[in-house]
Order: structure tokens, then sequence, then C-alpha cells
């Protein structure tokens, strides 16, 4: 680990801040709210890495399990007391993971996703080729000069829910009227979760790959499906020489889509859930929600952990892949869906492909299928068209 960060794990005092959100409604930290052990807490975390970089406490599989348990959500970063360390938190975690990656000693879910990225290129472990298959129907032609790339991502290219996201915003990115177009087969996946999963050397083999290929097209403007991809190559991809002007898919439909699109009235209540990997980590929280009050008949109402306060899906830091952290009651999905039904919605609206999935499972788990319905935002919109 970085001489930096070992110098800092000794300074958090372990107050607990961290693992509420700031108007202190419940426990906000997914792994603390799962196992309610203080050591998967941001704070019992720093205090473990400080135990086991002083040789006090050995490798093991227990300390991966918690280590690999941490999403990414920086609910903790938000909260923490300490301004001279709550910037370092999550790079902290994920430093440790790094070195545990190093070591070998990762859970056998993060090896199987480490294998998958790096033989396959993406964890499903399916062939390029069928990365453009979500497009199929749709009429939005291949990249060559249009003023925009749409980035669409792993998720979005095998998974099927993530599919059904990608053609709802694929479709309305090409109603908007906006010069548009696909890579297909020829996207290389993000790296963002390789990277929060502790390999950084294949996340970067990943994303100089990904840079390789989108400065070879002629790529300048990328919207991403993804607030996963969206986050790497805002903030990682520059360092790696990859500058492009990127965007979330709400950050541009919620400015263009009043104007160029025609929309029928709905008559519902809708519920938004913030992704992280927007929210939190890019502050990002208004994008989406002009989009949804750009809808006639659209109410809005908000869970009571909203924008820098939203309760995590659960999905993030590599989770959706490796499941670690696991289902059950007291998981953050299922939670999240407890809390988007409280607020008497009708749609709990979604703006990431992992947290369509997490809570779309997390639905029909807890038997709510026919009292909330998930639907990722643009899917709102296209529901208003008819
Ligand atoms: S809020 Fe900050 S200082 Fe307090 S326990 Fe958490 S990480 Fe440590
Ligand atoms: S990043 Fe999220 S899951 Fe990880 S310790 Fe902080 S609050 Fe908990």
């Amino acid at each position: 680990m970085k001489q930096e960060y070992a110098d800092i794990v000794h300074r958090c005092f372990r107050c607990g801040w961290c693992k509420l959100p700031t108007n202190y409604v419940d426990f906000n930290c997914p792994a603390y709210l799962k196992y309610r052990f203080e050591t998967f807490a941001s704070g019992g975390r720093m205090w473990l890495i400080r135990a086991w970089l002083d040789g006090d406490i050995e490798t093991s599989e227990r300390l991966g399990q918690i280590l690999f348990s941490c999403v990414t959500c920086k609910n903790c970063v938000e909260a923490c007391a300490l301004p001279k360390i709550k910037d370092s938190l999550v790079d902290i975690f994920i430093a440790a993971r790094e070195d545990l990656v190093e070591k070998g000693a990762v859970p056998p879910a993060v090896r199987d996703y480490l294998k998958a990225m790096s033989i396959s290129g993406n964890p499903y472990k399916k062939p390029r080729d069928e990365r453009s298959d979500w497009a199929k129907g749709l009429d939005l032609p291949e990249f060559t000069d249009q003023e925009y790339l749409f980035y669409v991502g792993d998720v979005g290219s095998y998974d099927e829910l993530g599919m059904k996201m990608a053609r709802e915003v694929g479709k309305l990115l090409r109603d908007t009227g906006l010069s548009i177009g696909i890579l297909g087969s020829a996207e290389v996946s993000d790296g963002n979760d390789v990277k929060t999963l502790g390999e950084a050397g294949l996340a970067s083999h990943l994303m100089q790959e990904n840079i390789r290929v989108l400065r070879e097209r002629g790529v300048r403007k990328i919207i991403t499906l993804s607030p996963h991809g969206y986050n790497a190559m805002k903030n990682d991809y520059p360092s790696l020489g990859g500058r492009f002007e990127v965007y979330h898919y709400t950050q541009v439909l919620g400015l263009m889509v009043n104007d160029r699109v025609p929309k029928g009235t709905l008559d519902v209540k809708v519920t938004f859930h913030d992704p992280c990997y927007l929210g939190r980590w890019n502050r990002e929280y208004w994008g989406p929600r002009f989009l949804l009050g750009s809808v006639p008949g659209v109410r809005l109402v908000e869970m009571d952990r909203n924008m820098q306060n939203a309760l995590c899906c659960g999905g993030g830091g590599g989770n959706f892949y490796t499941d670690i952290l696991g289902t059950g009651a007291d998981s953050a999905s299922q939670v999240r869906a407890r809390e988007a039904l409280d607020t008497g919605a009708d749609i709990l609206a979604v703006a990431c492909p992992i947290c369509h999935k997490m809570l779309d499972d997390a639905v029909k788990a807890e038997g709510l299928e026919g009292a909330i319905r998930v639907m990722d935002v643009a899917g709102v919109v296209n529901l208003s068209r008819g």
C-alpha cells in the first residue's frame, strides 16, 4: 500500500459517523447494514487495515471477505468527520484490495470475475461480436464521424435488463435527433469495476485499450449508459491520455428532451434512486430529476435518503458481479426497495443498469412486483410517448 495511505489509517478515531447518512435516518453503509459488525463499516475497516499493515493480523479468507464487501459507495466519504482523511477512505480500501490481489489472496468470486475480464474482456464470458445485439432493429449507425458516441458498457451489452435499458436510452437519443453512433462489437470494457476490485494492472490495460479504440475512431464526445463507465472516462482516462467530453445520458437528455421529443401525459408517482457513481462520485443529482420532471403528469417524490445521502443499491465496487454482500432482508437492495415503496411511488426510477438489475431483483425478492415497478429514467419518458 502507498506510504501516504499507510500514514493516514491511524488517524481514524472510530467515531462511527461514517456509517450514517448526514441526516442520520438509518445506517447507510451497505456492508455494515448487512453484517452489523463495526469491522465492516469504514472506521472498523480502517483499524483492520492498520492492524494488517502493522502485522498484528494475518492475511486470511475472513480479511478478504471484509475488504471486498465494501461497495465503494462513498457514504463514508460524505459523512466522515475528519477532513484530513475523508477523501482518502475509498482509495485506501481499494489500495488494500490491490495488495490482496497482488498476494493472490482474493475471494473465489473476485478471482472468477477478474479471470473472465482478463480472458473474455467481459464478466459474462460472452463473445465480443454479441456486444451489438442490444441495438438490433434500432437503426443506430456505427460510429464514423457523428458528434456523439453512445457507449453502452458490459451490463448494457450482455445483461437482459441492461440491454433493455440500452434500447430505451438509444431510442430516446435517436429520437432527440442527436448526431450519434455506436461502437457495437468494437466496444471495450470501461475498466471501472476492475479498478475498484483492486486489479490495477488489468484496469489500466482495459482503459488504455478503450482509449486507443476511441481515438482511432476520432471520438470526441461520449454519452454513457452507465455511471460506472462515465466515472472511469471522466476521472481516470485523462491521466492515461484519453481526454474526451463525457456525459451521462441523463445529463444530455435532461437538457434537450423537453424541446425535441413530444410526450404524452402520465398519471404516476415516481421516486428516483441516485446511483453512487453519478451522485456521490460525480455530484450529478439534477439531470435525472429534470428528465423525469419533463414528463407531464409525473409527480416526483423523494425517499428519506436521497442525493448525497442515498443508500447504494449494493451493486457498486464490483459487488454486482461478485455478490459478496449477498441477498436477504438486510441487503442494501432490499432495504432500498422497501424505502421506495414507503414513498407511495408507483415507479422506482433508476439511471444505471447495475441499479436497475439489483433493484428489480430486490422488488421480486420482497414480493412487491404488483406494488412498485423499477424503470430506467428514459423508459419513463418513452412510456409517456406510447
Ligand atoms: S467518521 Fe472518519 S474518523 Fe470517524 S470512524 Fe469513520 S472513518 Fe474514522
Ligand atoms: S464506501 Fe460505502 S460500503 Fe464502503 S465502507 Fe464506505 S459506506 Fe461502507
